[in-house]
């Protein structure tokens, strides 16, 4: 497969970006969507570019909550989504420690590269969204591109990183606006 046969897609954090960071999130209830984080997703939905989810889940691997757990708040997400429209295309987390030094946890590629095989996507061409600098550097890490959406829980470092690299947006309808507006400059494929 070539690359121009594979798609441009826009990946997603959980945690601080489409859900409040509830520290460590392993109960359904628990699960609060950020304003706006369904609308923009939705665009993301109406533009046909794939909606990917990576996600770093260390609670599992602290052994805060299950694999359970994170599948039912999981199913909490999608179905808050679902009420105002939005669908994730898929969802890949890490459900490990730091300590663990796998591959997977963000700032790791494991996750991405797994997400580009298996839904035939081009890193290179796709971007992802996140409260955190590790989100952005995953996919950079394969040619793709990022956009920080700062949450209370940024580092004040992280923000002023993004700013000077002009990668700082107010919210993540904006980030997808900016992102998808690349892609159809770029001529990515629709589907
Ligand atoms: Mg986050
Ligand atoms: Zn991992």
């Amino acid at each position: 497969m070539t690359s121009t046969d594979r798609r441009a897609a826009i990946f997603l954090d959980r945690d601080g970006t489409l859900m409040r960071d509830a520290h460590y999130v392993g109960r359904a209830e628990q699960v609060v969507l950020i304003p706006g984080a369904a609308a923009a997703l939705r665009a993301v939905n109406e533009a046909r570019v794939p909606a990917i989810l990576v996600t770093n889940q260390s609670g599992i691997g602290r052994g805060y909550f299950t694999e359970q757990d994170y599948e039912r708040v999981h199913a909490r997400l999608s179905q808050l989504l679902a009420a105002e429209g939005a669908h994730l295309d898929a969802a890949y987390h890490c459900p490990h420690a730091p300590a663990d030094q796998c591959e997977c946890r963000k700032p790791g590629t494991l996750l991405f590269r797994r997400a580009a095989e298996e839904h035939a996507l081009d890193p290179a061409r796709s971007w992802s969204l996140g409260d955190r600098g590790r989100d952005l550097q995953a996919l950079i890490a394969l040619g793709g591109r990022g956009l920080l959406v700062p949450s209370d829980n940024t580092p004040a470092a992280e923000v002023d990183a993004a700013q000077a690299s002009q990668q700082l947006m107010p919210n993540l309808g904006e980030a997808v606006r900016v992102a998808l507006t690349a892609m159809l400059a770029q001529g990515a494929p629709a589907e």
